[in-house]
């Protein structure tokens, strides 16, 4: 069994509506999601001419190996609608890994960590609120380290609808 955690984002369309459906077919396609985030939105980053995300995280509990949680979240991104355009550009749904227990991989398909987890506050502060004292297994430092660390001041805030 391992325990996963997700990065939701979306920034087109109903963005709550598709998170939503992103976290239920998550459920039933990798196993039972144990903690969610909040919803926070956050400016584009990378190409700032589009509009705010909103992004979630997640903590899931799932038998698959990593690279098969991958294609199943890859399949979701496109039942769910995704069109893939540029790079950093908008979707209506993105999911990465995050973490897979205390794996570190690198293959040509998955990167776990996340290579760019630390960097971003989008990702970091969703993941400090469920999960403040889990360790990076490269870096050697919490969540909630990370994220006082972090050079990223972009504004993350908690969405209400
Ligand atoms: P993107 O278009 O930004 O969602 O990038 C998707 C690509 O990143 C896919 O081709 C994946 O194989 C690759 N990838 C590498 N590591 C990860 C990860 N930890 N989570 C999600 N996608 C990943």
């Amino acid at each position: 069994m391992h325990t996963v955690y997700f990065l939701l984002g979306a920034n087109l369309g109903d963005r709550a509506a598709t998170l939503q459906r992103a976290l239920e077919a998550i459920q039933i396609d990798l196993g039972p999601v144990l903690l969610q985030s909040s919803l926070y939105e956050t400016a584009a980053w990378g190409v700032t001419e589009q509009p705010a995300f909103l992004n979630q995280v997640l903590k899931v509990l799932s038998v698959f190996p990593a690279e098969e949680m991958l294609e199943k979240t890859q399949a979701i991104e496109n039942r769910l609608g995704r069109v893939r355009r540029e790079k950093w550009g908008s979707r209506v749904i993105d999911i990465d890994l995050l973490y897979v227990d205390e794996t570190v991989l690198n293959s040509e398909k998955l990167t776990v960590p996340h290579p760019f987890l630390h960097e971003r506050r989008f990702t970091l502060v969703p993941l400090s609120e469920i999960a403040p004292a889990f360790e990076h297994p490269v870096f050697h430092k919490t969540n909630r380290q990370l994220l006082a660390e972090c050079p990223d001041k972009s504004d993350v805030r908690k969405w209400v609808p």
